[in-house]
């Protein structure tokens, strides 16, 4: 897609501020960060959103969402459930005009830290 932001930093052709990369994914922080940890986990396929996902995304979803807590934990926003609990974040999909998706290639946001936070995420 040579008009999609997200492809074009998965092709490294616009810089970011990488934090995990594998052969099927991409971590990068959020340029307008909405708490103090505001990570987007980013398919390298194009695919526009969570509603064109298929069966054989499934696996692809999964390690999205398994990534989630490890990138929280490495950035020090791990929920600690102990003690009442401590931590935390959030994880996204903005599906949708209506769901406020700006950037139509796939991504899962993983949103924490102490709050209170900017953002309205
Ligand atoms: P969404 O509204 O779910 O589509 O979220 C898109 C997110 O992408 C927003 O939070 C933007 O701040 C973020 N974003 C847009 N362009 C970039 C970029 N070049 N690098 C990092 N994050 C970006
Ligand atoms: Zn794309």
């Amino acid at each position: 897609m040579t008009d999609c932001i997200f492809c074009k930093i998965v092709e490294k052709k616009i810089p970011s501020k990488t934090v995990y990369e594998d052969e099927q994914l991409i971590v990068f922080h959020d340029i307008n960060p909405a708490a103090p940890v505001h990570l987007l986990i980013v398919p390298k396929e194009h695919i526009p959103s969570l509603s064109d996902c298929q069966q054989r995304h499934a696996d692809l979803l999964g390690r999205m969402m398994l990534l989630a807590p490890k990138l929280a934990a490495e950035q020090g926003c791990a929920y600690v459930p102990d003690n009442g609990g401590s931590g935390g974040y959030k994880t996204l999909f903005n599906v949708g005009p209506d769901g406020g998706q700006e950037v139509y290639h796939l991504h899962l946001h993983v949103i924490g830290g102490p709050r209170p936070w900017r953002g309205q995420r």
